[in-house]
């Protein structure tokens, strides 16, 4: 097998989370990758250091010693998918009735179809009518980064709520238990009844998330390595977040089928050829598991700069419309970018 790699950078329009305060460029890689039987598959690798995940170079270092970190061995997966279906001619997005056309507004199961939730992190978006924009763009479920100013960030959800928006918090672990009950106590009954899962509301314990789940339904994102699977008697949370670019989709699953929990997928606001990895594996998991599988959340590609791959993705408000290519696309893009051998592994 050798990899090759191509270095990027996306540059955000606004700050991303409540961990990174800054508009900083951000920097990853492509992965392509060629296996002895010939088959060639692209990835995307994206490291969040903020979130835990070993630096770029450090990866990439790593790698060229014959190490695979967690995050290059789910490129590699991811890859593989796409190489098999680039032989094969066939588009990730082939024949999925999770997919609608141009005129959805007029299909009568364009309700049954695969959306994708509004990402808000920038609260100077919010214009007087903002959240009846998005409803008219078929938009049902905002998610809400929030962890920065709880006070109007409350404001926020107040505005989401009487749009009849489903809301979805992300406190990406910032808050403590103290200051989470407060928060959630604060919001009225009907509020809190359109809050969908609080994401990470603190950094993971088996007793104060308990805690939590008897507020409000939880979601776990990137506390999820420090469950002890093994161990646990019963499960804390409602909501696996899988992002395919840093968990093993199928252990996901069967964990969710286990404990009786859903699954959102969504993209690690990462490069278009990742934004499309996970549109691809959320549109084959909902073919696969219905109702176990919620809204997904893969429309990231919106918070960078637009670049020629972001532009090849085609949404229409929550849905996606197509990626045109084989695999997850881009195929003239991938074949027009400078690759450098990292190396080759036997
Ligand atoms: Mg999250």
């Amino acid at each position: 097998m050798k990899v090759f790699f191509s270095p990027y950078t996306l540059r955000p329009i606004q700050p991303l989370n409540a961990l990174s305060t800054s508009v900083n460029e951000r920097k990853g890689a492509l992965l392509k990758v060629v296996w002895e039987d010939e088959l060639t598959g692209y990835a995307d690798l994206h490291p969040w250091v903020e979130l835990g995940d070993r630096t770029l170079d450090e990866q990439l270092a790593a790698l060229r010693a014959g190490r695979i970190s967690s995050q290059i061995e789910r490129c590699i997966w991811l890859a593989r998918r796409d190489a098999e279906l680039r032989f094969e001619g066939k588009s990730i997005f082939d024949q999925n009735k999770y997919l609608v056309n141009l005129d959805y507004s007029l299909d009568p199961a364009a309700s049954a179809k695969m959306k994708n939730n509004f990402l808000l992190t920038d609260f100077k978006l919010i214009k007087e009518g903002f959240f009846d924009d998005l409803r008219a763009q078929d938009f049902s479920t905002v998610k809400i980064k929030v962890g920065k100013n709880l006070e109007q960030e409350a404001d926020v959800l107040e505005h989401a709520a009487a749009a009849g928006f489903r809301i979805r918090l992300d406190f990406n672990s910032v808050a403590n238990p103290k200051i989470f009950e407060k928060f959630i106590g604060n919001l009225s009954s009907p509020i809190r009844s359109l809050i969908e899962y609080v994401e990470d509301p603190f950094p993971f314990d088996v007793a104060s998330w308990s805690e939590a789940q008897s507020l409000v339904r939880i979601a776990i994102d990137n506390e999820y390595e420090k469950v002890d699977w093994e161990e646990i008697s019963s499960v804390p949370f409602d909501v696996i977040v899988i992002k395919p670019a840093k968990l093993d989709v199928n252990l996901a699953i069967s964990r969710c089928q286990q404990w009786n929990l859903k699954a959102t997928v969504t993209s690690y606001m990462d490069h278009a050829v990742g934004v499309s990895h996970a549109l691809g594996v959320a549109m084959e998991l909902k073919e696969k598991y219905g109702d176990m599988i919620l809204e997904s959340g893969c429309f990231t590609h919106h918070l960078y700069q637009p670049n020629s791959f972001s532009e090849e993705i085609s949404t229409q408000g929550p849905y996606l419309m197509n990626v045109n290519g084989t695999g997850v696309g881009f195929n003239k893009l991938l074949e027009a970018t400078p690759w450098f051998q990292l190396v080759e592994i036997q």
